[in-house]
């Protein structure tokens, strides 16, 4: 038997990587690069980095393992650990932005794809590591994307220069049964290793329930519910995984069919099998990791769990015990958005590949079902064939700066699995450029390298440099935490609560002044700094407590990081008069002078970056139905529905801005192309 099968009593199957162990570290010996590659829940990500560690891997370096999203970062290194038999930080640890668990006697790393970029602008030769293991590959998020054309560069020079330190770093790239082809031919046509898996059929459905008309409209979130309930008062037993697109949906989806599931009556139930409860889970990238932890337990004799999951559940996490997939067809993405000119998050149909995912978690242990809600219309006319790669459509910024600071001045050739369109790279350049972290020739300047540090957007950044160097970090720091977490204001589904939870989150709102959502959201954070039980005070105001100590967290690390640069010679000091509410104002305006907008006709705002796009107040904001009252505002981010919000908002005066604004327009993109191509 296999030393970790002992800890899954719950699991009756072998897992296809087992018989493929002696096989597989031999080929990590025997190349630099790597792909392996095997249905999702073949044991990848827990088993391989412990097969290499086993195998003496770990004399010359850890090994690095990254993956697209924290959650899975988290709890796949407690996953390990638990299967080595040690404490989680030790031998094995995670590192997420804003939260490492590791330690001196860390060998096997989990980390962010973020998190590993970050590391390598402070050791551009990872002198600490043996291997990565590039996870998740097939997912294409930008991070992972840049490091694969970094570490390909790396490797391939190294080659050729016989440092023998660096000849031993090795990679190892891992991907979902997708494009794996093409991963080996931009590998230097490595060798493809396939864990040979065993899926069992599902069976698909298209419920008809929303068509191509309601590609705009949120009506699937009630349509899905209606579909689990279905499928759990008429299916044999077997556990469901419901998917949608984020946070506030899937806690609104879960109040629903927990108020629907208590109202079955189990005695007059049709149904011939011994299924007699429903557990409702929910799953989304910001949940506290003990309750993520309890989506792998089994659920209690009798029971039927209903995991109600983002995307994550997709790839990075495999639940044991799904017979049935539910699917909404729709995923949230941060996409860059040509048509307004900024960064949004939008709720978009999935593709038709990532339906298979989807619909394959229900074949995992047997043949399954999965109920599309949509229509076969749907799947037609509004579904593309496959997912956009990140690096094609989200903003290049941040990676830009990095690769910047990395010496890589031609972004343009750089080595991309695919090339982003140029203008998508031009977009980059001038942002970086509007706030001062390049110049006129492309090259990165002293603010630029203090920018790279953060692990914050270019934006929110650029203010909080703007206020350390006005000495009033205190203003900035909480509220740049604030905006780093997510979803601090409870939002209930229940109507009789909503109403409780609104005026509570009114009142924090009045006491900051009325009409500034970052102020609202630093009055929060200092109110429940100061609350001598701060976990009371949150429930008492409708605040989730989690994620204010996660705030809590974040600004401590991020301001330890503002007195490390605070001691650089070149750090800027400025002076300025006026009241905290200016000054707050004053600096998000230097960071975000590219996200502001005039009050046009009725309640609509026009932005002022050259796009002239009209956008309206999110209903999440203080703001919201004071439109009237307001004539120039500033806002943190876009939200695409069937017309483009803009959330987390604050008025402004256009002498603020009136000084910035023509550095909007100061560069042509064909100069800054120019000096991409240098
Ligand atoms: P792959 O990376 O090939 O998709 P994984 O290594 O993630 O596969 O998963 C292998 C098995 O381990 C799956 O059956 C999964 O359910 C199980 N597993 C992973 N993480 C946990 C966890 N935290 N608790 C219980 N089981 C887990
Ligand atoms: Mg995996």
């Amino acid at each position: 038997g296999h030393p970790n099968r002992k800890l899954d009593s719950h699991n009756d199957d072998d897992l296809p990587i087992f018989r493929q162990r002696e096989k597989l570290i031999q080929a990590v010996r025997d190349n630099s690069f790597l792909v392996v590659t095997g249905e999702t829940g073949s044991g990848k990500t827990t088993q391989l980095p412990q097969y290499l560690y086993q195998s003496g891997f770990c004399r010359h370096g850890k090994i690095g393992i990254t993956q697209p999203r924290r959650v899975a970062a988290i709890t796949v290194a407690q996953r390990v650990s638990q299967e080595l038999g040690y404490d989680l930080g030790r031998q094995v640890g995670y590192q997420v932005r804003f939260d490492d668990c590791t330690s001196q006697d860390t060998v096997i790393k989990y980390m962010t794809d973020g998190c590993l970029l970050r590391e390598i602008l402070a050791d551009p030769d990872l002198k600490q590591y043996s291997i990565i293991i590039l996870d998740e590959v097939h997912e294409r998020s930008l991070n992972t994307d840049i490091l694969l054309g970094l570490l390909k560069r790396k490797l391939l020079q190294s080659r050729e220069s016989l440092s023998s330190r660096s000849k031993s770093l090795k990679l190892v790239v891992m991907s979902a049964t997708l494009e794996t082809g093409k991963l080996s031919a931009f590998l230097a046509d490595c060798p493809v290793f396939s864990i040979p898996g065993r899926t069992f059929s599902v069976t698909e459905r298209f419920c008809n329930l929303i068509g191509p008309k309601d590609v705009e409209s949120s009506v699937y979130v009630k349509e899905v519910v209606k579909v689990a309930l279905d499928v759990h008062t008429c299916e044999p037993a077997g556990d469901i995984l419901v998917f949608l697109t984020g946070q506030s949906e899937i806690e609104k989806a879960c109040d629903m069919l927990y108020d629907k599931a208590e109202s079955i009556d189990y005695r007059y139930d049709v149904h011939d099998h011994s299924v007699e409860g429903l557990l409702i889970l929910p799953l989304y990238g910001s949940m506290p990791t003990d309750q993520q932890r309890m989506i792998f337990q089994p659920p209690p004799a009798g029971v039927r769990k209903c995991v109600v999951a983002t995307n994550i559940a997709a790839t990075s996490l495999t639940i044991r015990g799904i017979k049935y997939v539910v699917d909404s067809g729709f995923v949230k993405q941060l996409n860059h958005n040509f048509r307004v000119g900024l960064d949004t998050l939008e709720v978009v149909p999935i593709s038709k590949s990532e339906a298979q995912q989807r619909a394959g978690r229900a074949g995992r242990t047997s043949s399954g079902k999965c109920f599309r809600i949509y229509s076969r219309e749907f799947w037609e006319k509004c579904m593309p064939d496959y997912t956009i790669p990140e690096v094609q459509r989200t903003s290049l910024t941040a990676v830009i700066l990095t690769l910047k600071c990395l010496g890589v001045h031609d972004v343009i050739r750089f080595p991309y699995l695919d090339s982003p369109e140029e203008k998508y790279i031009l977009v980059a350049l001038k942002q970086l450029y509007q706030c001062d972290a390049i110049d006129r020739r492309g090259h990165v300047t002293t603010l630029g390298r203090l920018m790279a540090e953060f692990p914050l957007p270019p934006g929110l950044t650029r203010a909080l440099l703007k206020a350390a160097s006005l000495g009033c970090e205190d203003i900035l720091l909480p509220v740049a935490a604030m905006l780093s977490v997510e979803n601090i204001f409870i939002r209930p589904g229940r109507p009789e609560k909503q109403q409780e939870s609104e005026q509570k989150h009114r009142q924090l709102a009045t006491q900051a002044g009325g009409c500034n959502d970052f102020a609202v959201l630093l009055n929060v954070f200092e109110k429940c700094k100061a609350s001598d039980t701060p976990s009371a005070w949150c429930r008492d105001h409708w605040i989730h407590w989690r994620a204010m100590k996660s705030a809590f967290s974040v600004e401590k690390q991020l301001r330890d990081i503002l007195i490390r640069l605070k001691q650089h010679p070149d750090f800027p000091v400025e002076k300025f008069d006026g009241s905290r509410s200016e000054l707050l104002r004053r600096c998000l305006c230097s960071g975000y002078f590219a996200n502001v907008a005039r009050r046009s006709v009725g309640r609509t705002f026009c932005t002022m970056d050259g796009h002239g796009s009209v956008v309206h107040i999110h209903p999440s904001s203080a703001l919201f139905e004071q439109e009237a009252q307001l004539d120039w505002i500033l806002f943190h981010d876009v939200l695409v529905t069937s017309r483009v919000y803009v959330r987390t908002i604050c008025p402004i005066r256009y002498e603020w801005v009136k000084d910035l604004l023509p550095k909007l327009h100061e560069v042509e993109p064909h100069e800054l192309s120019s000096v991409a191509r240098e």
